[in-house]
């Protein structure tokens, strides 16, 4: 049995998604059809809302609804926090206590994908190192986010600025944003310089 075009477009939106199969897609797809219509287009309306009103931060490149966020409104500017994803803030928010400001890549460094420094948001961290007393590289503790740590360090470190990077403790090759917070509230108290 083939199932009604509409149904399977729907499917194919849902398994573009990261993490979901096929079975998943199906089973969302099947639940969108059974909400009420109140719901459904609250849903669509949503996801349209997102695309418009949500931007880039224009100091760390974190999401934000207006030109600044207001983690870089409200927080202490002199210490940085590097991280690849907006996903990432978001996990390092969940430990708590983190009083500084982050900077999102969008990214790590992969001369493989013909990602280099230019793709990278990094010209908008060298513009916003002044006044900055520590840098922490929370990159994931895989081969790109090494490199992308040490590349960073080897251009803030000669500006006379701490560079630190989060302790291993966090497994090699795992992804911060899946950490539980005990580990990464660790590996951030724990940190070296680098
Ligand atoms: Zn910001």
């Amino acid at each position: 049995m083939k199932q009604p075009e509409s149904i399977l477009k729907l499917i194919n939106r849902f398994r573009s998604l990261p993490g979901v199969g096929a079975k998943t897609a199906q089973r969302y797809a099947y639940a969108v059809i059974e909400m009420s219509e109140a719901d459904a287009v609250g849903f669509a309306d949503d996801i349209k809302n997102v695309k418009e009103t949500v931007k880039l931060c224009k100091l760390c490149g974190n999401f934000t609804e207006h030109d600044t966020c207001e983690i870089c409104s409200l927080r202490d500017t002199s210490v940085i926090c590097v991280v690849a994803q907006p996903k990432d803030v978001v996990a390092m928010e969940r430990i708590g206590g983190y009083k500084g400001v982050y900077h999102v890549l969008h990214g790590t460094l992969s001369p493989l994908d013909g990602r280099g420094p230019d793709q990278l948001n990094i010209k908008s961290l060298l513009g916003r190192l002044d006044g900055v007393k520590e840098v922490i590289m929370a990159t994931n503790p895989d081969i790109e986010g090494e490199a992308t740590a040490v590349y960073l360090s080897r251009l803030i470190k000669p500006m006379g600025i701490k560079v630190t990077r989060l302790a291993q403790g966090i497994s090699m090759g795992s992804d911060i944003e899946y950490a539980d917070e005990v580990t990464l509230s660790k590996a951030f108290e724990a940190r070296t310089d680098i």
